[in-house]
């Protein structure tokens, strides 16, 4: 007699079949322990799991967290749940109710007394959020009969893994199909003296059980200026420092503007220099020399907290990817999949930030992590489609994008080809709320030839939530007459995006006004 249990999930099985129209594919199988092992238990490592076991694999996911630098560690879920996305929007968000205070006297608030911020406070409530989700990930895995090892993974063979857990003790397991998901850590500079003794990364700050004070952040991309962007904002005197460009890859007017506007708001930059070196002083201070690469100069400042946001490194070398024969990007050191995340090994394949030039985000890795699990097991064929993806950088002022840059746009299509409207606006609330909206800027890169929309930027209050609905019609293949003819929602700061109509060409007043 089938329990209840087994009802329901002989019930998941039957339909993902009658999804998919197919036979589960016939394997060998049955002469390893599982179908699927996955290393890596992060947002990509836990979706393919998952989403493996629905479709009635026998699956095992591995899940170490090597301390930090510093010695920080985390429970299940990776890089976003632990260290990422949800501390640092939790964090954005904290620093934006700092502004909203200051602002609400204009809207008839009275808040009297001394308004002041609790770091340690902020810090417990974000880490008993982190908390939680580690536990509700490892309840999930729970539910789908997911079996997870806290052990670090490592090949013996193709079809082999060692997990060694903390205490040392080694399990061998055997499987047909292996993810590699481990994702990756933050890097440090290697010529600094004093950089990994002193130096958090994003792996510490969002737990830091003392407030940071006068913070150095150095870098200048997503994670540099978004942690310099909260830090800014809670109070804390925060300098960034930018060896050549903001936020590399991007839009370059729209870095320059997000620079702009953290600059109007108190964030201060060292331009176009590099750490030399960084001691601790007596007073427990951090004395930090930096060399500006333009005059050759050298400077010193001192700092309580220096935070190195120069980019991640793949976290393969523990994983003796040689015993299997999986090929990785011999500089990068990330693994090499072809368009099925297929690796050099027909049985191995790998997803998310490990992954040689793909891009490094949360619903990537899930949504990579999601359709591998289906072809490889639902018989589906459904490939990852990595163009198109919308971002969201959580600087103070938000800015969110989809699709081509206007520099990519211009050497794609030529300067000709590529038309661009764009629109400096006021959001609404800002007027009573007396802010500066000088920043406040949205532009729709189009192909001139067959009016595409090939790239939309939006920066300005809850740029991510605006995108999406956005980049929905970008997967579509929205045309400029398309975007021009919907109707906005009146009054918010997304209906700017429909109403684009001065071209950059025409050398117009971009500045919107009126209602
Ligand atoms: P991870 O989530 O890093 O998971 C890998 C897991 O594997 C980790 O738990 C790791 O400890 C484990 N592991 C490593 N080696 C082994 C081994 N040998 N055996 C067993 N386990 C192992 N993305 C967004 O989309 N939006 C954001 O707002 C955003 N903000 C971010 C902010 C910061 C500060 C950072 C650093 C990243 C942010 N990202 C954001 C990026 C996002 O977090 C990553 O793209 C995403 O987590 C990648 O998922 P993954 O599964 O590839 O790897
Ligand atoms: P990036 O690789 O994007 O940027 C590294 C930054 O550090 C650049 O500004 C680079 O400058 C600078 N840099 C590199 N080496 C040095 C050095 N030796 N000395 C001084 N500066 C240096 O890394 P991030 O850590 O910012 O982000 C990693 C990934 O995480 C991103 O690609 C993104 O996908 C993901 N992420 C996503 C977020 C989101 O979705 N909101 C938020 C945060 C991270 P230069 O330009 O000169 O090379």
């Amino acid at each position: 007699m089938l329990s209840m249990k087994h009802l329901r999930r002989l019930d998941i099985i039957r339909r993902h079949l009658q999804q998919y129209n197919t036979k589960t594919i016939s394997s060998n199988a049955g002469q390893y322990d599982y179908d699927l092992v996955v290393i890596g238990g992060g947002s990509g490592g836990l979706s393919c799991a998952k989403e493996g076991a629905g479709l009635g694999k026998r699956v095992a996911v591995l899940d170490y967290v090597s301390p930090s630098v510093q010695g920080t560690t985390w429970g299940l879920g990776g890089t976003c749940v632990n260290v990422g996305c949800i501390p640092k929007k939790l964090m954005h968000h904290a620093a934006q109710l700092g502004e909203a205070i200051q602002i609400s006297d204009k809207y008839g608030w009275s808040i009297s007394g001394e308004i002041s911020h609790s770091w340690e406070t902020l810090v417990q409530n974000v880490q008993n959020h982190v908390r939680s989700l580690n536990w509700g990930h490892r309840v999930q895995l729970q539910e789908k009969s997911v079996k997870y090892f806290n052990a670090k993974g490592s090949f013996q063979d193709k079809h082999t893994i060692k997990a060694t857990a903390k205490d040392g003790q080694e399990t061998i397991i055997t499987t047909e199909n292996v993810v590699i998901a481990v994702g990756g850590r933050p890097r440090y500079p290697d010529n600094v003296p004093g950089a990994r003794e002193h130096g958090v990364s994003s792996d510490d700050i969002f737990s830091l059980s003392k407030s940071p004070g006068k913070t150095l952040v150095v870098g200048a991309s997503y994670v540099a200026l978004e942690c310099a962007g909260f830090l800014t904002g809670l109070g804390f005197d925060t300098s960034v420092m930018v060896r050549s460009v903001y936020l590399r890859g991007f839009d370059q007017q729209m870095g320059d503007l997000i620079a702009a506007n953290m600059r109007d708001h108190g964030t201060k930059f060292i331009e176009r220099s590099v750490p030399k070196a960084i001691e601790k002083q007596q007073d427990g201070k951090l004395n930090v020399e930096w060399r500006n690469l333009e005059s050759d100069e050298t400077h010193e400042d001192s700092f309580d907290t220096v935070l190195f946001a120069i980019g991640r490194d793949p976290e393969t070398s523990f994983l003796q990817l040689d015993k299997a024969g999986v090929e990785m990007d011999p500089k990068s050191k990330k693994i090499i999949v072809d368009e099925k995340e297929r690796t050099s090994v027909a049985n191995i394949y790998g997803i998310g930030d490990v992954i040689h030039n793909r891009p490094e985000l949360t619903p990537v890795a899930i949504m990579a992590g999601k359709l591998l699990a289906r072809r490889i097991f639902g018989g589906s064929n459904q490939m990852m489609d990595y163009t198109k993806i919308p971002t969201t950088v959580f600087t103070p002022l938000e800015y969110s994008s989809v699709g081509l840059s206007e520099e990519d746009a211009m050497s794609k299509c030529g300067e000709d080809n590529t038309e661009v409207y764009h629109a400096f606006y006021k959001p609404l609330e800002y007027t009573v709320g007396e802010k500066d909206a000088s920043q406040c800027y949205i532009k729709a890169v189009c192909d001139r030839n067959n009016n595409s929309v090939l790239g939309l930027h939006f920066l300005g209050p809850h740029a991510g939530e605006v995108m999406q609905g956005f980049a929905a019609a970008m997967s579509c293949g929205l045309t400029y007459d398309q975007l021009s003819s919907t109707i906005g929602i009146h009054p918010t700061s997304a209906e700017e995006i429909v109403k684009l109509n001065i071209t950059k060409r025409s050398g117009e007043d971009p500045n919107v006004t009126g209602c």
